[in-house]
């Protein structure tokens, strides 16, 4: 078994979408980001890569490549994924907190759960998805940005 930890902050700011585990949460600020800058799936990505000895996300969905323009993060997961399987890897069970001032993100929880459990082939029940303030300290809590943590557990394929 290998385990990996993924971390990613993205900037707020008015005229974005609010993307995170793949879905659009509506709020007056959204993520900045070449993709969609969905910062939960960005640091779901980077706890699976690390754990497998892949490296990270900015090697392989570089963000200066015009092909991840406003990508859809859940694909890129799936990429990361079937990236792992060839290694001999696989997803076990992810666990994710995200640091957030504003909005209240518990009624989407569920939703985020599940996209990225589909996204990983993992049961629901397999995938944490936790939410917290920062109490109104440091840059999310003044909702100049988001920020998002994530472990990861891989399994061999074979066993
Ligand atoms: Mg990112």
């Amino acid at each position: 078994m290998r385990v990996g930890l993924g971390w990613d902050v993205h900037r707020l700011a008015p005229g974005r979408r609010l993307v995170l585990g793949g879905v659009v949460i509506p709020y007056r600020l959204g993520l900045v980001g070449h993709s969609d800058a969905d910062v939960l799936t960005h640091a779901v990505m980077d706890a699976l890569l690390g754990a497998a000895g892949l490296g990270d996300i900015g090697l392989h969905f570089p963000d200066q490549d015009p092909a991840y323009r406003d990508a859809c993060s859940l694909e890129l997961l799936r990429c990361v994924v079937t990236a792992l399987r060839r290694e001999g890897w696989k997803p076990c069970q992810v666990d994710t907190v995200v640091l957030a001032e504003k909005p209240r993100l518990a009624p989407y929880r569920r939703e985020m759960q599940g996209n990225l459990a589909r996204a990983m082939g993992l049961e629901p029940g397999s995938v944490g998805v936790k939410a917290t303030t920062t109490e109104g300290l440091g840059f999310v809590g003044n909702e100049e940005g988001l920020a998002a943590q994530a472990v990861a557990l891989l399994s061999e394929l074979s066993g």
